[in-house]
């Protein structure tokens, strides 16, 4: 029986671990299927506090993971792929929550953080893969930077793209808004800041057919109103293609005993990070939401630490008082 395990090897789930192993919980890591997280799909850290020159992201894993393992955290590599949480506990002592790693071994735990963060949707065409980390990126508060005074392309028309739009036209030259529909779905308010921005132009209606360029992404082909009679090819020359097209929380294997909202983010109560159960009024005793699988909203490195922490902290003074 663990004491600890905690699910996810971002900034969230390695903090969560540093404080665990520091309280004496003995937790086990479970690494899941992207050691280290989204930010590794990153180039390069300049906005998470303590490195001042910036930092390369695996190298910031690595110093956390090596963090956690110093105070006696315990890795595991693989995915958990089937999470039974109890509701209740006998005799005033801690609930037993079980986890089946890799669909072959199951392990019991009295407490479990779920830090199992967010993927970030891609529009699924070739070249986002041909030009993943030269030119495609999915986070313009982790990339903007390395395009300023260029032309870039945010696609999509919610409030993050508009957000992002926002922070690119900041730095960039241009920015080109990509929208499939013709209007935007965000929010009044981020529609206006976008519209009344001179740096940025919003196509609307144009979906990306294919990324160009040699070695790094120089150019886009867009199709204009598709299948329309009026259906036209266009090219924009870009530096950068920024997707803005929403997250997934990776949360599906919680589903049927943790809350989620519509878009499958965990439902927690934020303050101490505990988890509620599927239909959203229980609360699992012993079961945390630390990071991005449970915030839709900020997403940053940072944030998702510090929840990590505070979700340490809840789950030791749970076993505290469970005892
Ligand atoms: P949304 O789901 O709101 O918007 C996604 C956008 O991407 C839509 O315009 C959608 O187009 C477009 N899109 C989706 N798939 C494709 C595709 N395959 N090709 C082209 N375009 C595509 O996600 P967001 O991340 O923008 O927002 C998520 C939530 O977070 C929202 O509730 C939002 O309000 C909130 N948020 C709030 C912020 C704030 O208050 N400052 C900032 C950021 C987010 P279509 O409209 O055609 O479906």
């Amino acid at each position: 029986m663990e004491k600890c395990i905690i699910i996810g090897s971002g900034p969230a789930g390695y903090t969560a671990a540093i404080y665990a192993a520091r309280a004496n919980m003995n937790p086990l890591l479970i690494e899941g299927p992207q050691l280290g997280g989204q930010l590794t799909t990153t180039t390069e850290v300049e906005n998470f506090p303590g490195y001042p020159d910036g930092v390369e992201p695996f190298t910031m894993m690595d110093d956390m993971r090596r963090q956690a393992e110093r105070f006696g955290t315990r890795f595991r590599s693989g995915e958990v792929t089937c999470a039974e949480f109890a509701l209740t506990a006998a005799d005033g002592k801690p609930a037993v929550h079980r986890l089946t790693i890799d669909d072959t071994d199951t392990v019991e735990a009295q407490t479990v953080i779920i830090a199992t963060g967010a993927s970030a949707k891609y529009l699924g065409i070739s070249s986002e893969e041909e030009y993943r980390g030269k030119g495609v990126s999915a986070c313009a508060t982790c990339d903007g930077f390395f395009y300023r005074g260029k032309t870039v392309a945010v696609v999509g028309g919610g409030d993050t793209a508009c957000e992002e739009a926002g922070y690119l036209a900041g730095l960039c030259k241009k920015v080109y808004m990509i929208v499939r529909k013709p209007y935007l779905r965000a929010t009044d308010i981020m529609q206006k800041r976008v519209l009344e921005n001179e740096k940025i132009e919003v196509l609307f209606e144009h979906n990306t057919l294919r990324l160009t360029g040699e070695g790094k992404v120089q150019g886009a082909d867009l199709i204009y109103r598709k299948g329309e009679p009026d259906e036209e090819i266009r090219h924009i020359d870009i530096d950068g293609f920024f997707l803005a097209i929403g997250h997934r929380p990776n949360t599906e294997v919680f589903k049927d005993y943790i809350a989620r909202d519509a878009e499958g983010y965990i439902v927690s109560d934020g303050f101490t990070t505990r988890c509620f159960a599927e239909g959203g009024k229980t609360v699992i005793p012993g079961v945390f939401a630390a990071g991005d699988c449970a915030d839709p909203r900020y997403r940053q490195a940072i944030v998702a630490a510090g929840s990590g922490c505070k979700a340490a902290m809840e789950a030791d003074k749970y076993l505290q008082t469970a005892r």
